[in-house]
């Protein structure tokens, strides 16, 4: 006996597949369209450091991007840690290969933190940084989205204080 859904269709209703078939990809595009503000930046970043040898492949649904290019980009950010890899909506930059395959989990993290958010992310995370600075506590590692990140990344590569 199957479940009802919610327009009281049963699971083993061919109506009810037609439906999930249907809508499965409509609601990952309005995923993408929401996330859409802030992985143009990711996109824009990318033309930048293409200048320079940067090279793209798409990795479960995710732009990942790397080379010299991002590499120089990533050093021009004002952070007091180094950074392997950065998340701009859909896209991920990372100083090479193996630090891209490295924060991974982490930086996947992140992309479901934009999905959630979508254009609000970035001033919502410049805000939870700006309130750890407030309470005296590290604006990276006390940031609640890298917490949140760091917890669920199953990596115990944060940077040490
Ligand atoms: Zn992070």
């Amino acid at each position: 006996m199957g479940s009802r859904g919610p327009a009281g269709a049963t699971r083993s209703d061919p109506r009810a597949r037609g439906a999930v078939v249907v809508l499965r990809p409509v609601l990952l595009a309005l995923v993408y369209l929401w996330v859409l503000p802030n992985s143009l930046i990711g996109l824009l970043s990318f033309a930048i450091a293409r200048l320079a040898g940067a090279r793209a492949s798409i990795v479960d649904g995710v732009l990942e991007v790397t080379g010299p290019g991002v590499r120089a980009l990533l050093e021009q950010l004002p952070v007091r840690y180094p950074i392997a890899a950065i998340t701009l909506g859909h896209v991920v930059l990372g100083c090479d290969p193996e630090g891209l395959a490295r924060t991974r989990a982490h930086e996947r993290v992140h992309v479901e933190q934009y999905q959630r958010w979508g254009p609000a992310f970035i001033p919502a995370y410049l805000l939870a940084s700006l309130f750890a600075w407030l309470r005296g506590r590290d604006v990276y590692l006390d940031n609640r989205f890298e917490r949140e990140a760091y917890a669920l990344d199953g990596d115990a590569g944060a940077p040490r204080r």
